[in-house]
């Protein structure tokens, strides 16, 4: 059965007036779907007739808190959810001073290898559909009552690889009479998946697109990313340029700090060129630790010399804050967890 809420306003709309139903029911419908129900019977104002009508092609669910944790340190929320099918994702709260920002998950695990991430380290089991991206945030949202205003889509999997649902949910987190979440309040984070930037392109979302970079040169990225191969950074920055012209959008690149692997003098000199080549803004991440990993941080030694370099050289750099560090921080890591344990 479908989940009524992958379904778009006009979707509902169409849907509704094949059941003969007035206009202004699509309307009362999405509200209540936004509220967070979880099943179609909550819908107390619409016809029982109507309800039973949808119940028989329809369904709805309510993702389940399989764990909640409160960072002490600075009220990070990092939630692990139960999917209808049993799997599960973590979808994390950050609270700053202008807003509190939602990282969700795109996908169930991950096919992209990265060797510092700890999402990908079971492969990919499937693509989130539409609503459930939606779900991660209303319900974290509801949870913590804590309203969300902006949106980055940094959790668990890689966003391009699930192109339509991604779309999908963006265009239903973005409706007015949903979550209303303005697309310049929404970063998307790719690993690189060229072949997709200009369909993303083509759609002018007025969303922030971020590119994991971690590495300017092939031999570098290569070794610690497998979506460079058959791709490369030079293509990469062609793809970002057009990207640039084509929405009028700034690209910023992520760089998470590896020590002895991507922080050294020669990749920042590298690493500025590229960024100033596309007019890049360059994001900082110090490594966060993960236990399989051979990586390890770089020193902030190293990280204020290399953000020295990129700065003389006229690059706008940033370094993340680190935030949820009592709660298993990086995304991946929590689910990871469980799975361990199990
Ligand atoms: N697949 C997408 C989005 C999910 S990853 C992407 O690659 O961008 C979100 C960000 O977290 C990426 O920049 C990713 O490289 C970074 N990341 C992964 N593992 C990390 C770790 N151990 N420490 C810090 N950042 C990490």
């Amino acid at each position: 059965m479908e989940n009524l809420r992958n379904l778009l306003p006009e979707e509902l709309e169409e849907l509704l007036s094949e059941l003969g139903e007035p206009r202004y029911r699509a309307k009362q419908v999405f509200k209540w779907l936004g509220r967070g129900i979880g099943d179609i019977d909550e819908m107390s104002d619409i016809p029982k007739s109507l309800r039973e009508k949808l119940k028989e092609n329809y369904t709805l669910y309510r993702p389940k808190v399989l764990s909640k944790q409160v960072s002490k340190l600075d009220g990070t929320i990092k939630y692990l959810w139960e999917l209808s099918d049993g799997n599960a994702v973590e979808t994390v709260v950050m609270s700053y001073k202008h807003g509190n920002t939602v990282c969700v998950s795109t996908q169930v695990g991950c096919r992209q290898g990265c060797a510092f991430c700890a999402s990908t380290i079971g492969g990919l089991v499937r693509g989130l559909e539409a609503r459930e991206i939606l779900e991660e945030v209303m319900f974290s949202q509801l949870d913590s009552g804590r309203t969300i205003s902006n949106i980055v889509l940094m959790g668990i999997g890689e966003p391009l690889d699930n192109f339509d649902n991604v779309v999908r949910f963006l265009k239903l987190v973005n409706s007015p009479d949903g979550m209303n979440i303005g697309m310049r309040h929404i970063s998307l984070s790719t690993c690189g998946l060229t072949e997709m930037f200009d369909k993303l392109a083509d759609l002018n979302l007025q969303l922030t697109l971020s590119v994991s970079l971690h590495a300017p040169d092939d031999e570098t990225r290569s070794k610690i990313m497998p979506a460079n191969h058959g791709r490369g950074v030079e293509q990469l920055m062609e793809c970002c340029k057009r990207y640039y012209e084509r929405t009028g959008r700034r690209i910023s690149f992520e760089y998470i700090m590896i020590d002895g692997v991507n922080d050294t003098e020669y990749h920042a000199q590298l690493l500025a060129k590229r960024a100033k080549y596309v007019s890049a803004h360059v994001n900082l991440i110090p490594m966060n630790h993960v236990e399989e990993s051979r990586f390890h941080p770089s020193t902030q030694g190293h990280i204020k010399a290399f953000v020295k370099v990129l700065e003389e050289n006229g690059v706008n750099v940033t370094v993340r804050r680190k935030l949820g560090g009592d709660v298993d921080a990086s995304c991946g890591q929590l689910r990871r967890k469980m799975q361990k344990d199990k």
